[in-house]
């Protein structure tokens, strides 16, 4: 048996590997920083939630990006994320690492209008999180070469003006905690990337702006909004 067409799969570099890492799904951890949940208007802790965007709004290392239709207020939101090498269900805390081929620098592109007047009406959000190109990604680099990521600044520069500035250590749930709780709800395959949630700082970006972020140990992610 052979399809009507075939669909391209969409994948990211790997830094020291000529083979791509092909993406399964994208899952996203919502408000994982206190400082980011506050400016967002919430204060008490709260077990993780999730969405997602779809597998080819990957941007794969970034680059040109094109500036979304249906939205006046697009924001930039830097994570660390988790690329999924070894799939699993209820996985425990203490064991998740062993899950993860390795980690990248990402945007979670946001039409905030969108997302908040969907929010507020109490219907899914998916149109102001899942868009088009709405997931521009660095080259994946593995744990192997990098080791866990448990803390180290994360950054954004919006046309060489700092955005936003935090460290991985303030995750509210961290990494292995984000696999744990997200492997009981579903199953964790390879190729799946977890964005694990953005610090405070989120604001708007206008075409033509030069987006530029980074996490300590994996380099830079450059998009330009064209
Ligand atoms: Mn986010």
């Amino acid at each position: 048996m052979s399809y009507l067409f075939t669909l391209p799969v969409p994948a990211v570099p790997v830094v020291g590997s000529a083979d791509l890492f092909p993406v399964r799904r994208i899952y996203c951890v919502g408000r994982n920083y206190a400082d980011h949940a506050k400016e967002m208007g919430f204060s008490e802790r709260e077990a993780p939630f999730f969405f997602m965007k779809p597998a080819d709004a990957v941007v794969p290392g970034g680059g040109p990006v094109a500036y979304p239709p249906c939205t006046d207020n697009l924001h930039h939101e830097i994570e660390l994320v988790v690329a999924i090498g070894r799939g699993g269900a209820h996985i425990p805390v203490d064991q998740a690492q062993d899950h993860i081929h390795g980690y990248a620098v990402g945007l979670d592109m946001t039409r905030r209008d969108l997302q908040l007047a969907l929010r507020d009406k109490g219907r899914p959000w998916d149109m102001g999180k899942g868009f088009d190109q709405s997931a521009p990604l660095s080259s994946i680099t593995p744990a192997s070469a990098v080791g866990h990521l448990e803390r180290g600044a994360i950054w954004l520069k919006v046309n060489d003006v700092e955005r936003q500035r935090s460290d991985i250590a303030k995750l509210i749930w961290s990494v292995p905690e984000v696999i744990a709780n997200l492997s009981e709800y579903v199953t964790l395959a390879p190729g799946d990337l977890i964005f694990t949630g953005t610090p405070e700082g989120v604001g708007k970006v206008v075409r033509g702006d030069e987006l530029v972020g980074g996490i300590d140990g994996l380099g830079e992610l450059r998009v330009i909004l064209v």
